[in-house]
């Protein structure tokens, strides 16, 4: 098996408009020739190609994918897979992108792929080839199928095969015929791939997306010979997501877990291909499972696939980082080697491997039929026997019916030889069936004993068979009794069910009595029912005039807002004294109700009299209505009781609650007063200083005069007066106000006992 090293091509773009506008240096040169990239003055790489900034996607193909696409055809697996920054032209150069905007000489990689394949197609008649296509995305390391949006994420799995190949399980793969439906397939995919925009391309891609073809290809049956198998190959054109160093995007949010899942994807790839190609580490672990890429490039990279790679980088001096590192990344790849074998159908290969298998199930099949036949003979046997057995049974009741008659006969003949007079020759003859009878049977008592092994008694079977009759007789004698017995306790079971019968009458008689019963005393509970209502709606009405009166009683106290709620109190008193004497008056009610009770009982139990079969149970009936009745009227008293007893604790509690109220509002009323109060005493103070400052004034006025104008004694005679009057004139102020507010006080302290006294009066009244 040939090894053959990736292939790995660098393209360098052109400088965008944009970058040409921003006068932006070129920083990458080719050396085509020695297929040679040099970045920056001394940076130069080699590679299997280069392509630079006026190569043509056609020239890419040729170069690149063409040998691919015939190995393809040939039965190689094949894997092209684009790596560069953003805006570095992977979509372009893949032909991601959508075609309808894209001119004829511009279309990528994968279309001119599905052509020459078509192509291919058509000129090989000979040849029979299933195409399908599946188109896979890696977004955010889920899986997406881009042909089939509607399947979830969720059921898309990445698995391998017995044979070690990558497939992916739940993705929807198309059978197509012509390029056209193909290139339908890549753009319906190419619409739905999920790009964003960022600060280094407008459309940039932000998922990895793997566009694969597979080829199943066989010699058609005019042209096929044994020697010639079915081959099976895939195509994967992979469109790798941006490189981008997070700083220089400046992407935030969903763009930076974007990029940060981008880059992990990458890292990962770039992980795998130096394992791969380093030397040393060839028999070491690959790390393949570290991400989704490498898990579904597995078999494609480190196996029988003819890999291409295309490095994309821009020729910007701005992006010289990024395609150094983009050339580096791409200088690793170059040391994979792969060993490319055809993949010849899998088909023929599972018809080996299940070989062994198949003749194993044919010996297990043969080694069953021959079970089969053992089985069938043995159910034979069986049948045969259980027949044979069957004979048997029929041959041995047989045999049983006949000595039965030749006992009966034995047991004839021997009283016949006894008693009967006969010829001598027939008394022979006779004599030597007999004889001859009790030989067989005692040839056959040995053989019953040499059968059994034990030892039976010596007794002849007529004497058993004459035992056996007396024992029926016996027997029939005692059915006979056992008969006469049954009969009597037969006639004793009809007189029995005779009385039940009665019985039963008597009890439905008695419960339609009893229903009778029942019905009179409903109806005279609902009489009952209906004169206890009349009797509360009197009492009712009866307090509501009660209610009427009252008011008048306290006319004079009208004004005066608390003297209402005394009223109100007093009112609710006094209806609690009328509820009183009207459950008094509500006993001679009771009482008349009893007597009408009694007259209807007695009304009832003439009715009843006139029925003579059931006079004493209706009288006791009429005793127990009677009871029941006064129990009725006495738990109805009972009954008016409680709920009186309750109303007064209902008025209780209102006039509780009414206590309470009044006291908490005398509280506040004596805090306001206190308030006032202190108010007040500050405002006197106050005057106190004002009056104290006027008078130390007048008095230094009056000691000026003195001491300099000592000859003007009657103005200073003047200004004394004027100043008596003033002192006199505030004290008397002073006086006459704290006269008012002690008047005040005493009024306040006056009302607050009057209400006091009220309500120690209302306490002795509700005590009573
Ligand atoms: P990537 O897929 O690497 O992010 P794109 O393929 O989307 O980048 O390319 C970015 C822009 O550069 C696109 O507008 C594309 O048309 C243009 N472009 C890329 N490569 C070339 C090229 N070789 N010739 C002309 N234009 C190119
Ligand atoms: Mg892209």
């Amino acid at each position: 098996m040939e090894e053959i090293p990736v292939k790995v091509a660098v393209r360098v773009r052109p400088l965008l408009s944009k970058e040409i506008l921003h006068n932006q240096q070129v920083c990458v040169r080719l050396v085509q020739n020695a297929n040679q990239v040099i970045i920056g003055k001394d940076h130069v790489f080699t590679f299997d190609f280069v392509f630079g900034e006026n190569s043509t996607q056609e020239e890419v193909y040729a170069v690149c994918i063409k040998p691919l696409l015939v190995s393809l055809t040939e039965g190689y697996n094949a894997l092209v897979f684009a790596y560069g920054q953003t805006g570095s032209g992977k979509t372009y150069t893949i032909g991601g992108e959508d075609s309808a905007s894209v001119a004829a000489d511009e279309r990528g990689i994968i279309p001119r792929a599905i052509q020459e394949l078509f192509h291919h197609i058509s000129e090989h008649r000979n040849i029979n080839f299933h195409v399908k296509v599946s188109y896979i995305e890696i977004y955010k390391e889920e899986l997406r199928d881009l042909l089939d949006l509607e399947t979830s994420m969720k059921d898309l799995h990445i698995r391998e095969d017995e044979k070690g190949n990558t497939v992916i399980v739940g993705s929807k793969e198309f059978q197509v015929e012509c390029a056209d439906e193909v290139i339908s397939l890549l753009e319906s995919g190419n619409a739905a791939r999920h790009t964003g925009t960022t600060q280094m391309n407008e459309h940039s891609s932000r998922s990895h997306a793997i566009f694969t073809i597979s080829i199943h290809q066989k010699q058609s049956a005019e042209y096929q010979n044994a020697a010639q198998d079915s081959i099976s190959s895939k195509f994967h054109f992979v469109d790798l997501a941006g490189s981008e160093r997070l700083a220089k995007t400046g992407n935030t949010g969903e763009r930076f877990k974007e990029s940060v899942k981008i880059n992990s994807g990458l890292f990962a790839l770039g992980n795998v291909i130096s394992a791969l190609g380093d030397p040393k580490r060839k028999s070491a672990h690959i790390p393949y499972r570290d991400a989704k890429i490498t898990r579904i490039l597995k078999d494609s990279l480190g196996r029988n696939a003819k890999i291409v790679m295309i490095t994309c980088i821009s020729p910007s001096s701005l992006d010289f980082d990024e395609s150094l590192n983009s050339l580096k990344y791409a200088n690793r790849a170059k040391n994979i080697r792969n060993k490319p074998v055809v993949n010849y159908n899998p088909e023929k290969d599972r018809i080996d491997e299940m070989e062994p298998e198949i003749r194993l199930l044919q010996e297990a099949l043969q080694s069953q039929q021959v079970s089969n036949q053992h089985l069938h003979d043995l159910n034979e046997e069986k049948g045969r026997v259980s027949s044979l057995e069957e004979k048997l049974t029929r041959l041995q009741v047989q045999y049983f019916s006949y000595r039965n008659c030749v006992d009966e006969a034995l047991l004839l003949l021997v009283d016949l030889n006894d008693d009967v007079s006969l010829r001598r020759s027939q008394r022979d003859r006779l004599q030597s069936w007999i004889s001859m009878v009790q030989k067989v049977r005692k040839e056959a008592l040995t053989v019953q004993e040499t059968d059994t092994g034990t030892e039976t008694s010596p007794v002849p079977h007529h004497i058993t068979v004459l035992q056996q009759k007396r024992d029926l007789e016996k027997c029939q004698q005692v059915l006979a009794m056992n008969e006469e017995l049954f009969s009597q306790k037969n006639h004793e079971v009809q007189i029995l069910q005779n009385q039940t019968k009665a019985l039963l009458q008597e009890k439905k008689e008695q419960q339609e009595f009893l229903k009778e019963a029942q019905e009179t005393q409903r109806l005279q509970m609902t009489e009952f029912h209906i004169r206890r209502q009349i009797i509360l709606s009197k009492l009712e009405d009866q307090d509501k005039v009660l209610h009427c009166h009252l008011p008048d009683q306290s006319d004079e106290e009208e004004d005066n807002t608390r003297c209402e709620e005394k009223t109100s109190y007093k009112c609710s008193i006094n209806q609690t004294w009328t509820q009183n004497h009207a459950s008094l008056c509500f006993l001679p009610d009771v009482s008349d109700m009893k007597h009408q009770v009694d007259k209807s009982g007695l009304s009832n139990k003439s009715a009843l009299q006139t029925d003579t079969n059931t006079g004493e149970e209706s009288d006791s009936l009429q005793n127990s209505h009677v009871i029941n009745m006064q129990k009725l009227t006495n738990s109805e008293l009972r009954l008016a009781k409680t709920e009186q007893k309750i109303r007064k604790l209902a008025l209780n509690m209102k006039r509780k609650e009414e206590l309470i109220k009044d006291l908490v509002r005398t509280g506040k009323d004596a805090l306001s007063v206190s308030w006032q109060c202190s108010l007040k005493i500050s405002q006197l103070e106050q005057e106190i200083e004002q009056a104290k400052t006027q008078l130390s004034e007048t008095q230094k006025q009056l000691q000026e005069p003195d001491s300099k104008e000592l000859r003007d004694i009657p103005e200073k005679v003047m200004l004394q007066k004027e100043c008596q009057k003033k002192t006199e004139a505030a004290k008397l102020k002073v006086q006459k106000r704290e006269a008012r507010e002690l008047a005040q006080k005493v009024a306040q302290l006056k009302h607050q006992l009057s209400q006091i006294e009220e309500r120690l009066c209302e306490e002795s009244e509700k005590k009573k």
